[in-house]
């Protein structure tokens, strides 16, 4: 990989190497924009089996989550750290805390946060070292499980999918196809039961199928047929890639919302669902939840702000159908044009001389 050049090609800021015998920390912090503000992004802890893979990995992730911010309307760039090791056996306190001390010297340039195989209590290892941290526990001031915002923000960007659709938001004579009943999952079923929806659930944990079936009157279906279920809307909530060549002909409904990260298997798909007339929402943003319940932390966490914030995935889906419409193009590359088209217009606002800025006029104690 010609690093300089892919940079250029991703417009990534600043890549950042850490390494510590001591301690066995060897991770990659990449930095991909701090325009809207500090690069915030999660800390992801896997054994890749090479270097390539991990530099591959953070600048692919790190991307996103400026594209992910910048929709959500947060004052938050986008960056991402993977720490290369086995989660199983390499974590210690002495790892996570060398790695606060690092992220502390970036000045908060990048804020670190739990992701996939790191928790809550190794946040609290780098808590100790550095305040540039958040999902950290919640007698820390942190905001605890992000699943219920998540999940949240996904029923709301349902309701937005419904209005293009249908012209309203009334759930009680539609029906809903949830693919996993996870953490988010869960959550979503049991909103969508309140408002009145049937909803078809399918899990490859058949318990938690069950549970779903007796406590909040879900209809289980058999995980291969999940796809052709005849319902309003498709919820993929457990992984990503289920929009694809196979998928895409079965599928029956109208709308496809839900909270799986990276539901295209690529973009062609997205433009086979608009082609068949199925609304779909830009999986980065109608599952932005959980990264705004974390971002309310960075001014001292409060739950009703939070919900506030999440309430507002509505809005933010609802932009996306506007551009799509706007400028005929499928609705996944109408987000990726709302986050760019934010980015630049914060862009040319900062662009202006402001008191308090550091000038180039130099520090002679002017108060200008
Ligand atoms: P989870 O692991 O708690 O739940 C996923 C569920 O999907 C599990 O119950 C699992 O058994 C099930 N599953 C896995 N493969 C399946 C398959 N082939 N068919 C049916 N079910 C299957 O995860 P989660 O936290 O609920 O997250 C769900 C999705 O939402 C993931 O893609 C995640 O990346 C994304 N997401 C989660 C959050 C969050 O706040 N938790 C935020 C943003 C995005």
């Amino acid at each position: 990989m010609e690093l300089f050049e892919t940079l250029s090609e991703m417009g990534h800021e600043e890549i950042v190497f850490l390494h510590d015998d001591d301690s066995g920390l060897k991770a990659i912090i990449a930095i991909h924009s701090t325009v809207l503000g500090p690069a915030l992004g999660g800390l992801r802890m896997w054994p890749y089996a090479t270097e390539a893979d991990a530099m591959t990995d953070v600048l692919r992730l790190s991307r996103g989550m400026t594209y992910k911010a910048a929709v959500s309307g947060l004052n938050l760039g986008g960056g991402k750290a993977v720490l290369i090791g086995d989660p199983e056996t390499s974590k210690s306190e002495g790892l996570f805390r060398n790695l606060g001390r690092f992220i502390d010297g970036l000045g908060g340039r990048y804020i670190t946060a739990e992701d996939v195989n790191t928790s809550v209590d190794d946040m609290e290892y780098v808590l100790m070292e550095t305040d540039y941290v958040v999902g950290v526990p919640e007698v820390h001031g942190g905001g605890g499980d992000p699943s219920p915002f998540t999940a949240y923000g996904t029923l709301r960007g349902i309701e937005a999918c419904l209005m293009r659709k249908y012209g309203s938001t009334d759930m009680d004579k539609l029906s809903f196809a949830v693919q996993g009943v996870g953490h988010v999952g869960a959550h979503l079923v049991r909103m969508l039961r309140e408002r009145g929806g049937k909803v078809f659930v399918t899990d490859i944990n058949q318990e938690r199928v069950q549970q779903m079936v007796d406590e909040l009157g879900a209809e289980a279906v058999p995980m291969a047929d999940i796809y052709d279920v005849d319902a309003n809307v498709y919820a993929p909530c457990a992984l990503g890639a289920t929009i694809n060549e196979n998928t895409v002909p079965r599928l029956k409904c109208d709308i496809v919302a839900g909270a799986a990260n990276n539901q295209l298997e690529t973009t062609e798909w997205g433009t086979a669902l608009e082609e068949r007339g199925i609304v779909y929402a830009p999986d980065y943003a109608i599952n932005a939840g959980g990264l705004m319940n974390v971002a309310v932390e960075l001014q001292g966490y409060d739950q009703e702000r939070a919900y506030r914030m999440v309430k507002g995935v509505y809005d933010n889906i609802e932009r996306i159908f506007r551009i799509s419409m706007r400028d005929s193009i499928p609705t996944w590359q109408a987000a990726d044009r709302l986050a760019e088209e934010r980015i630049e217009s914060v862009r040319k606002v900062r662009a202006k001389f402001n008191r308090g800025q550091k000038s180039m006029l130099g520090d002679r104690g002017l108060n200008l």
